[in-house]
């Protein structure tokens, strides 16, 4: 398959047609920014590490019948993609409080929600995402109102699955966001799940295991994404680590 011309190119990832029809590839760079671009940063590896904490997370969600984007790892930074038609709405899972929730509302960090608290936001960087509501969201005339009923539920259950593996590994699932394209009639879930699009905190000692080490100058941003890409899917990379293989579930 070759890579042919840029399509998009956003603030960590750039996409690009192929000579396949409906495959496209989706290149993780270096790159890293937060608080709506106002911090930037390029860190060796970082492209690498998300392309593989990714890919495993799509295999594993591919295998508990969440439809993905997700074709193949090509290379270290990039994988093969199904062409969406991408629907402009950040969904964001919340387990517990955090982040801008609690800069946001009366929640003291770290309390649960139960039920988890979806919130979704318009994606927009002109406009700095601001939050949807649903009247909003069918006003805008982003989703049908079936279909908005069905994001929620396929982030409900990928919330589930993320959640349980993650446990697993000692790894409490705070939040985290994904994004949604059309393919035909069906949604399909897009973009990333990686340490930039999560919020991680150790079982143990709390400690911030995701982007927030880099938002907060926390510590060394590499040496945590490694650390829980070794910890989450055996050597960060695709499927078939002997972990995986012998529960059969991850
Ligand atoms: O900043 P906030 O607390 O709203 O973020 C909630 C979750 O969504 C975090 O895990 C954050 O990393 C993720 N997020 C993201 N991209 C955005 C906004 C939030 O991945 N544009």
């Amino acid at each position: 398959m070759k890579q042919l011309e840029l399509l998009y190119s956003g603030k960590a990832k750039s996409v690009y047609r192929t000579d396949v029809k409906g495959t496209l590839i989706v290149e993780f760079r270096d790159d890293i920014t937060a608080f709506d671009g106002g911090k930037k940063d390029v860190l060796r590896d970082k492209g690498s590490s998300n392309a593989g904490v990714s890919a495993f997370f799509f295999e594993y969600l591919e295998r508990h019948g969440i439809k993905t984007h997700f074709i193949r790892t090509l290379d270290g930074n990039r994988m093969a993609v199904r062409e969406l038609f991408m629907i402009p709405l950040e969904v964001i899972v919340r387990n517990l409080a955090a982040g801008s929730v609690v800069r946001t509302y009366p929640f003291s960090e770290g309390m649960p929600f139960n039920p988890p608290v979806i919130v979704i936001d318009y994606k927009d960087d002109t406009r700095h995402d601001p939050m949807l509501n649903d009247d909003l969201i069918i006003a805008l005339g982003l989703v049908t109102p079936r279909e908005l009923k069905k994001i929620k539920s396929i982030a409900l259950k990928v919330n589930t699955l993320l959640s349980e593996l993650l446990a697993s590994r000692g790894i409490t699932l705070v939040d985290f966001k994904i994004e949604f394209g059309r393919r035909g009639k069906s949604i399909c879930l897009g973009d990333e799940i990686s340490m930039d699009s999560m919020r991680l905190w150790d079982k143990k000692t709390g400690e911030s295991l995701d982007k927030d080490v880099y938002r907060f100058d926390k510590g060394d941003v590499m040496a945590t994404y490694h650390s829980v890409a070794a910890r989450i899917a055996g050597h960060g990379t695709g499927s078939g680590t002997p972990e995986t293989r012998q529960t059969g579930d991850a």
